[in-house]
């Protein structure tokens, strides 16, 4: 049996040759005679696996010595509490509503205090991202929220939004290391490593020091304190090692493949080649309004749910897999995250031509 063409929005495809890696070190890493699995997360084995990721991440993003990089548990879910619980000191937050994921994030938040939604794109069912030029920002706002890229509806914030000063949080789960980013522009990007990075159970954030404070919400745990994390270099507690070790494997991979631009531009020709095709068919249309086209997720329709139905099962038997659409959308969704070669996108491309002609 070899291996799919994995559609999957997370967790999801991993480069082959990072699968290939770590399955050559599994029952040895490095002349340990161990597993990395079996071994101590206070080993200097361990030490150097969780320093090099670090200092790769770092490499890659460009990040400035005042931000803190945390490798942590919980998935990108546990941050849609622990980002009020350490940062809503005045107890009001603003947040910019353009899918599922953030709309869990405003209603977490609410928890813990005021949340003002100061933009929504729900009124066209996630489809666009609003125009963020001139938000009424709350003036005592602690901070901005977005979800950079919607994974489920597949929008992505081509420009950020004008926060007016305050501090800017993002989910970007779904965009992680797909492409250069200024780091400075926020005060916490943070992710789950499962949608563009690596296995799940490892959610990395990076976060600006002075965000990183004593002063957090009463009855906040010690396990959800940022500064519990950042003081232990993220080993106060047994850490998700192996997932530790996926991601530096894939940050190494990014790097030999050229760095964040290099994932961008081939990116951008991924998705080029599938939205083109979307453009101009005459069965299939994507759902994203263009100028707002996620890189990443591509969902898609052909207007009838049975067809989508019929096509999932005849791409699965291609080879072609986990292309339905979330369950709270229906329809069919592609994610071409940094590892599905462009061969992947090119034979779901030929796939759908021969289903169109097939199906009209
Ligand atoms: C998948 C996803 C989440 C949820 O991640 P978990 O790790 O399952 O909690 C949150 N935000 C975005 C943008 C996602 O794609």
């Amino acid at each position: 049996m070899g291996r799919v063409y994995n559609f999957s929005a997370g967790p999801a495809v991993l480069p082959e040759e990072v699968l290939r890696e770590a399955a050559a070190e599994m029952l040895d890493y490095h002349g340990t005679g161990m597993s990395v699995m079996e071994m101590s997360h206070r080993s200097k084995a361990f030490g150097e696996i969780i320093d090099t990721a670090e200092q790769d991440i770092r490499d890659l993003m460009g990040i400035p010595d005042n931000y803190r990089v945390l490798f942590l548990q919980g998935g990108a879910s546990q941050q849609f509490a622990m980002i009020p619980m350490n940062l809503m000191k005045n107890r009001v937050a603003d947040y910019i509503v353009t899918g599922q994921w953030a709309k869990k994030a405003a209603k977490e938040a609410e928890k813990y205090g005021k949340v003002n939604r100061i933009a929504s794109s729900e009124d066209k069912t996630f489809s666009y991202i609003p125009d963020c030029s001139d938000l009424p920002v709350s003036e005592d706002a602690d901070y901005v929220y977005i979800c950079e890229n919607n994974t489920i509806y597949g929008t992505k914030f081509k420009k950020l939004p004008d926060t007016k000063g305050k501090t800017l949080v993002a989910d970007v789960s779904s965009c992680f290391l797909s492409e250069p980013v200024d780091v400075t522009k926020y005060g916490i990007i943070y992710g789950g490593a499962q949608k563009n990075i690596g296995p799940a159970g490892v959610v990395i954030v990076i976060i600006r020091e002075d965000l990183i404070t004593e002063d957090v919400l009463p009855g906040t745990p010690t396990m959800l304190a940022y500064k519990t994390h950042a003081d232990a270099k993220s080993l106060y507690n047994t850490p998700p090692a192996y997932g530790i070790y996926m991601c530096g494997k894939v940050f190494k991979w990014i790097k030999s493949q050229g760095g964040l631009g290099a994932m961008k531009e081939k990116n951008e020709k991924k998705a080029k080649l599938l939205y083109d095709f979307l453009d101009q068919s005459r069965l299939f249309k994507g759902t994203v309004v263009p100028e707002d086209r996620s890189l990443m997720n591509v969902p898609f329709v052909t207007g009838d749910e049975d067809l989508d139905a019929k096509f999932v099962k005849e791409a699965k038997e291609a080879g072609l897999e986990n292309l339905k659409g979330h369950r709270t959308v229906g329809g069919m969704r592609a994610s071409i995250y940094n590892a599905m070669p462009y061969e992947g996108v090119a034979a779901l491309v030929e796939f759908m031509k021969k289903f169109e002609e097939e199906n009209l």
